[in-house]
């Protein structure tokens, strides 16, 4: 197992302080009215479920559907915004720079890809990775809702604005979010907790601290 102390290198930098959540906000974005769930036992289920989904426009130009990967019955639960071109091409999600920075963030808490799951809002790429549309969320959110369903996880890390808007359904900015564990919007037992996207951390690496923070929270709640 890898030490976390091993990856502080990593992590280090300065600290921007960032202001409490203040009233709730609804968002604008809504969990699909379209699609009715079917009766699933597993994730091969809700895979077949969403089959060679034409949805929305995002299957327009896509390679390959990015379902999530990792441990059906994981503790924690990773969710980002939608795959990436390294993403589209291979179908497993984060696997691109952004990918490789979370693969060592997973590892730093002392785990590794096999142990989580990792999924996103979407899955299929956005053309030019642009953010998904609220329509395409809506579409494709009931099959991360059964996802989540099934693996039952005791904890979602969201990654980015996005996952933590269409989880949250608010539509708070990521200084409100982030640093205190938020409630999924259809399950009020379940701990999400917001943080930075890697893809921001690759651009903004002083932001590598507080994210760091956030994860010693996820590691002292499910005690790793
Ligand atoms: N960014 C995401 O949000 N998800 C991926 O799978 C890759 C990059």
């Amino acid at each position: 197992m890898i030490r976390s102390d091993e990856y502080w290198s990593l992590w280090k930098e300065s600290g921007v302080d960032v202001a409490p959540p203040k009233t709730k906000a609804r968002s604008k974005m809504r969990a699909s009215k379209n699609a009715s769930s079917p009766k699933v036992n597993n994730l091969a289920d809700i895979q077949n479920w969403l089959g060679n989904c034409k949805r929305c426009g995002l299957c327009e130009q896509r390679n390959k559907i990015v379902f999530g990967s990792g441990n059906p019955k994981a503790r924690l639960m990773f969710v980002g915004e939608g795959p990436g071109a390294d993403e589209d091409e291979q179908g497993v999600p984060f696997i691109g720079r952004a990918g490789q920075l979370l693969t060592k963030i997973i590892e730093a808490m002392g785990l590794t890809r096999e142990d989580v799951y990792i999924a996103n809002i979407v899955k299929c790429r956005p053309p030019s990775n642009r953010v998904p549309e609220p329509e395409e969320i809506e579409q494709c959110l009931p099959f991360l809702k059964a996802q989540i369903e099934q693996i039952k996880p005791e904890m979602i890390v969201a990654l980015g604005l996005t996952a933590a808007r269409a989880l949250t359904q608010t539509d708070h900015n990521m200084a409100n979010l982030r640093g205190q564990f938020q409630k999924i919007f259809w399950n009020e037992d379940l701990r999400l907790l917001p943080t930075y996207h890697p893809a921001y951390l690759l651009r903004n690496p002083s932001a590598k601290k507080i994210v760091w923070e956030d994860m010693k929270l996820v590691k002292e709640e499910l005690k790793l």
